[in-house]
């Protein structure tokens, strides 16, 4: 199993250290090889993603990547910004399908600003396109107004837009997903107003047939973004598109109070993938040795499941993890009083006795 490593920038070296340690301990042989991406790359090589890096990517089994990004890189020129490294894997490597579960482990209920009641017990799953929508629609510039009211001045526009087959592929994934889990699939669009979520629903529902064992039901984006808040333990899966999911899927990973914790992938139609926390670089805080390592670890845990097919080896982080919480170990970030703070090293010795 050739996995390929890129740590990035800011905290991304730390975490990505305790995923490969867990990982090491695990008994099989992985063939792990490290290449630098983000704010590291553009530094060595001129580029986010340099085509070596691009190239073991490509032909590793799975991907573990950390985080890209850091304030003194702000001034470079878009294409060369550290995160254009992970708009560039997921195109070359036809990424479609996003997976960020919002898990609230028992443990860590207080860590959020809802009731515990309200969130305690929280896993969903929410699934989100990532290659089409208005992230990449063309025609899109910045050009000159003609509309009458504002004719003449600099108006901004952008592209909407989604085909029946990329709307096809993400429900599979979606009532895949639903049938391993509670079941449910709730599509979240916008199609009082936009054609495109017409369409949207129009296919969610045909597919849907080919799943009479799964229950679709269908959300505005408004409603989805009031629903997380107040009862998002009704949710089991959520489907949507590319920016109504990058929003909610922050709001989902946000609820449960402690980014530190989640982990997310990112598949192709083959389940080859990226697994990487769902938090960025924490430039705050790197190098101070606090990081949280366990949205990492754990995301090494669903590259053994969805990429790799060792669901047996990925239990066995998962229950770690919940073991070292269940003990009272907490990095700074996931801290209450009465719990043992550990350094991001020392949460990687927890996690990997705990394998055992
Ligand atoms: P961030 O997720 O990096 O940090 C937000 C807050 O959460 C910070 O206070 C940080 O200290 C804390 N935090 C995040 N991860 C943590 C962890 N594992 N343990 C403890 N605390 C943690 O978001 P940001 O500050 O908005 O962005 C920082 C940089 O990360 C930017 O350059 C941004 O572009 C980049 N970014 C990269 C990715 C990615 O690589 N996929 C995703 C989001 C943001």
């Amino acid at each position: 199993m050739k996995i390929a490593v890129l740590p990035g920038d800011g905290i991304g070296p730390e975490i990505v250290a305790q995923a490969v340690r867990v990982l090491k301990a695990l008994g099989p042989n992985f063939d792990l090889e490290e290449a630098p991406v983000g704010g590291a790359a553009y530094d060595v090589a001129g580029h986010p993603l340099p085509p070596a890096t691009l190239e073991l990517a490509k032909k590793a089994d799975a991907i573990l990547f950390g985080a890209v990004g850091d304030w003194k890189y702000d001034t470079l020129a878009r294409e060369l910004r550290p995160e254009q490294a992970i708009l560039g894997l997921r195109k070359h490597l036809e990424l479609f399908a996003n997976f960020r579960p919002a898990i609230c482990y028992p443990e860590l209920t207080s860590a959020s600003s809802l009731k515990p009641e309200i969130i305690g017990g929280l896993d969903i799953l929410i699934v989100r396109e990532l290659n089409g929508d208005i992230y990449f629609g063309q025609p899109r510039g910045i050009r000159t107004s003609e509309l009458p009211l504002f004719k003449g001045a600099r108006e901004g526009f952008d592209t909407m837009h989604y085909s029946e087959p990329e709307v096809e592929r993400i429900a599979h994934v979606a009532f895949e997903a639903a049938r391993k889990r509670g079941k449910k699939v709730c599509s979240v669009d916008k199609a009082n107003v936009l054609e495109t979520s017409q369409l949207w629903r129009e296919v969610m529902i045909r597919i849907s047939k080919e799943y009479p064992d799964v229950e679709l039901s269908h959300m505005y984006v408004d409603n989805a973004a009031m629903q997380l808040v107040k009862a998002p333990k009704a949710f089991d899966v959520v489907v949507t598109g590319n920016l109504f999911g990058d929003i909610l899927s922050d709001e989902a990973a946000m609820l449960t109070g402690s980014i530190g914790m989640l982990p997310s992938a990112s598949l192709d139609k083959n389940n080859k993938g990226l697994y990487e926390p769902s938090h960025g670089s924490a430039p705050d805080i790197a190098g101070k040795g606090i990081a949280n390592p366990l949205a990492t670890i754990l995301s090494a845990a669903m590259m053994l499941r969805y990429s790799l097919g060792m669901p047996a080896q990925a239990d066995r982080i998962e229950k770690a993890v919940q073991n070292v919480l269940a003990q009272g170990f907490r990095t700074a970030d996931i801290y209450t009083e009465g719990t043992k703070k550990v350094s991001t090293i020392q949460m990687g010795d927890a996690v990997v006795a705990a394998l055992s």
